[in-house]
Parts: C-alpha cells; sequence; structure tokens
C-alpha cells in the first residue's frame, strides 16, 4: 500500500499500532518458554501477565478473568460449544457465533433460538424474557454481541443480561467491534463472557481473549497442557500477547479521540446523501459505533462501489468481507428486514484513530466520482432498454 491510499476498513482490521510493534519486537528477542520456572522462562511469563493486565483494564474486568486465545473465532466458538441445552442468539451475530449453533444445532446436542431484531438491528431486552418463559430454556446460553461489525449498531447488552439473570441464563457478549471505540466495564455489562480479538484495536492478527466472569464456568477447549488456568492448552504466543497488551493499553488512552473520529464518521454520511439524496444510512436510528457507516446507494452493487472506490485508492469492504473476499448478500442486513436489493448495495466505511481529514476528503470526491460514473451508466443503460 502506498501512503497515498486511503484505508477505510478498520472494522476488518486496524492498523498496527506503534507501541504494540515495540512491544511485539522486543518480545521475540524473549527465549524462555513461560511455563518454564527458570529466569529466562520467567521473563517471558512476566510479559504475558503484563499483558493480561492490560487486557483486563480494557474491559474492567480481573487479570485473572482473561484467557488468551487465538482470536474471537477462538473465543466464540468456544463459549458456544461449552455444553448449553439452549443458546438463544439473534440473526445479525458475526458467523463464528453462528455457524457453531447450527452446528450444534444440526447434531441435536443444543436447541438454537432466534431472538427478533427490530429494523436498526437492534434486541429487545424483553424478547430475552419472553423467549425464557416460552421455551423452557434449561441450561441456557445468550450470545448478543456488543456492536454489529456491518453497521456498528449497539446492543442493549446490559439490559439484556438483566432480563436473563432471573431465567438463570448465563451470557456472552462478543464485544470485538465495541474495544477501543467505546468504553468497556464487564460488571455494568453483567455478562459472564466477552470476546475480543487484538487486531481491531491495533494489535496483532491471530491473537484474543475471552473474558470470562467465573473461570470456573468454562471448561477446558483445548486440552493437553496447563496453559490458561487449564482451560486453554498450548504454549503461549508471546509475542502476539504482548502486542496485544500493548494494544489495549494505547486503546484505553486513545478513546477520547473518538468523539473526532465520529465527526468525520459523520461528515463523511452527510456527505454521500448531500451527493445522492436516496442513500440510506443502515442503522442510523440507533445508537452506534462512533467509527463506523453502512452506505447503501439504491440501484448500486456493493461489488461494484467497493472495486471501483479500490481503484480510486480507497479501501472499505461490502458487508462482513472479513474472511471470505467474496461478496455475498449480507445476513446481518437480512436480519435486520433491509430490502434484499438495498442490503446488495450497501458497503461499509469505518474509520479509527489515525484517520485524518484528507481521508475524508479523498473518499468523498472518490465517492462522488464512482456514483456519478454508475448512474451514468445506469440512465445509459435505461436508455438503451426503452
Ligand atoms: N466477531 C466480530 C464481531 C468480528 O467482527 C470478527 C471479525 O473478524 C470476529 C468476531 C472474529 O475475529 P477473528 O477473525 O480475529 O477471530
Amino acid at each position: 500500500m502506498t501512503d497515498a491510499r486511503v484505508y477505510l476498513d478498520w472494522n476488518a482490521g486496524a492498523p498496527l499500532r506503534p507501541e504494540a510493534r515495540a512491544a511485539m519486537l522486543a518480545a521475540l528477542d524473549v527465549t524462555g518458554n513461560p511455563s518454564s520456572p527458570h529466569a529466562e522462562g520467567r521473563r517471558a511469563r512476566a510479559l504475558v501477565e503484563d499483558a493480561r493486565e492490560e487486557v483486563a483494564a480494557l474491559v474492567g474486568a480481573r487479570p485473572a478473568q482473561v484467557v488468551f486465545t487465538s482470536g474471537a473465532t477462538e473465543a466464540n466458538n468456544a463459549v458456544v460449544a461449552a455444553g448449553w441445552q439452549t443458546v438463544l442468539l439473534a440473526g445479525i451475530e458475526h458467523d463464528s457465533v453462528l455457524v457453531p449453533a447450527q452446528g450444534l444445532m444440526r447434531s441435536g446436542r443444543t436447541r438454537v433460538l432466534e431472538l427478533p431484531v427490530d429494523a436498526n438491528g437492534v434486541l429487545k431486552p424483553a424478547a430475552v424474557a419472553e423467549r425464557a418463559r416460552d421455551a423452557g430454556v434449561g441450561h441456557c446460553l445468550l450470545s448478543l454481541q456488543l456492536a454489529n461489525n456491518e453497521t456498528g449498531v449497539i446492543q442493549p447488552v446490559g439490559a439484556a443480561a438483566e432480563a436473563a439473570r432471573p431465567h438463570g441464563i448465563s451470557v456472552h457478549t462478543d464485544a470485538v467491534q465495541a474495544a477501543g471505540r467505546i468504553r468497556l466495564d464487564l460488571r455494568a455489562l453483567g455478562v459472564d463472557y466477552l470476546s475480543l480479538t487484538a487486531h481491531k484495536l491495533g494489535g496483532p492478527k491471530g491473537v484474543g481473549a475471552l473474558v470470562v466472569r467465573d473461570v470456573a464456568a468454562l471448561p477446558a477447549f483445548i486440552a493437553g497442557g496447563g496453559q490458561e488456568r487449564r482451560r486453554r492448552a498450548g504454549t503461549e504466543n508471546v509475542a502476539a500477547i504482548a502486542g496485544f497488551g500493548a494494544a489495549a493499553r494505547a486503546a484505553v488512552r486513545d478513546l477520547e479521540t473518538m468523539e473526532r473520529v465520529r465527526a468525520m464518521r459523520d461528515r463523511i454520511e452527510a456527505a454521500v446523501k448531500a451527493i445522492a439524496p436516496s442513500t440510506v444510512v443502515v442503522g442510523a436510528g440507533a445508537d452506534r459505533l462512533p467509527n463506523t457507516a453502512s452506505i447503501a446507494l439504491p440501484g448500486a452493487s456493493a461489488e461494484t462501489l467497493v472495486i471501483a472506490l479500490d481503484l480510486a485508492g480507497v479501501a472499505v469492504s461490502a458487508g462482513a468481507a472479513c474472511s471470505s473476499g467474496k461478496v455475498a448478500a449480507s445476513h446481518v442486513l437480512q436480519a435486520m428486514g433491509l430490502d434484499p436489493s438495498l442490503a446488495r448495495a450497501a458497503i461499509r466505511v469505518s474509520l479509527g484513530w489515525s484517520s485524518t481529514e484528507r481521508d475524508v476528503a479523498v473518499f468523498t470526491d472518490a465517492w462522488a466520482h464512482v456514483t456519478a460514473q454508475l448512474t451514468g451508466h445506469t440512465a445509459a443503460r435505461q436508455r438503451a432498454v426503452a
């Protein structure tokens, strides 16, 4: 990537923070295994435990509640597979929650009950209690993301956890997109499990954490060693964990910059509506993350928009481009009941702490240019058909 490019796909992966890079480089030269009792091992252990403190501070948890994983996919899979009779979830969850839940349902081991969301993709906490009363849920997990990766829409996780508690339901939140963008507090959220991944907040890819309120309430999900209090066996990825810790610390420090990010995001949304008044900002009626805009241009194809913007030097994504590189209709927008043609026209623009006014200006110019071309083509096609 040259300097001239504009990166507006922070929800897929944030740029590595300099602090994380420095911590990782230093950790790579630490020789010992963190499980070894000698001085070299103790040095490696200290790096892991320092990082555990930083990650715990990011979410208002105690260090002992943090279990390091290879990312949020592993953390989400581990929670969903922890032996529930029933899992309650809404269709807006990330695939790393939905797909393992569907697998358990097919195997007949777990019943999965879907919760409704409104047109902004927001769950009504009362729906949790209603579902629990109707269905007699047994040993049950509610999994509700804190903020959506495509729309940035924030869920009322605290209220949902409160509604779940009298029914004996355990609560998990996927806080991947919220971490480092809004202030998080495990106790205020009232959840039992919380998933994180480092690379959305400026740490390295391939490391994350599952924060567990009561560590006893999580069966081992990787066996064969005593690491991570026997929950997750295997020698820790010390350098990645050190990078995660440094990124978590910097993310807490930089939380106040999110108001500047919000102002830039709002200007992008205002600009695209000024360019084409029919443009829809998905989820605009809900509480949202400050950095995310889901923008649908009626009649356009998201794939075409993403490619055209890429050619113009701007990186954005269509739907949840996290894993596949392919552009399928977004299950999130479908679950929100968005018209399918509008869902296919939605791109995601996401910013972060080092986004600049130039990024906003370059995106807005490129958008004006690309949409003028597309609308011109559409008009020409309509004339040809007529
Ligand atoms: N949950 C959400 C909401 C995400 O956006 C992502 C994106 O990657 C994940 C989970 C999975 O994180 P990872 O791929 O780092 O495991």
